[in-house]
């Protein structure tokens, strides 16, 4: 009897379930990094860089005058893509 007692608690604990937890979260942030794959430079305003006068501005050279930078979750999709592609190519 305590055998099947142990067991039962065995299978009701561990990391099963926040495990599962971490993975559909990390496959959320996946997707929201694909459909809004940018966010607002932190850099500048609109990708320019104002004079202090105000009248006068370049452009902002970390985003290229977007004014937006690619999100982490999408740079690593691209890096995990990119390496997928490479083997696939290989194989
Ligand atoms: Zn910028």
């Amino acid at each position: 009897m305590p055998t099947v007692l142990a067991a039962a608690t065995d299978s009701g604990t561990g990391p099963g379930p926040l495990l599962l937890l971490a993975i559909l979260a990390a496959t959320g942030y996946m997707i929201h990094c694909l459909i809004w794959p940018y966010r607002s430079c932190r850099y500048c305003e609109g990708g320019k860089h104002r004079s202090p006068s105000g009248r006068a501005w370049r452009y902002c050279h970390r985003c290229n005058g977007k004014g937006a930078q690619l999100r982490i979750g999408r740079r690593l999709w691209t890096y995990l893509k990119n390496t997928h592609d490479r083997n696939s190519r290989h194989r």
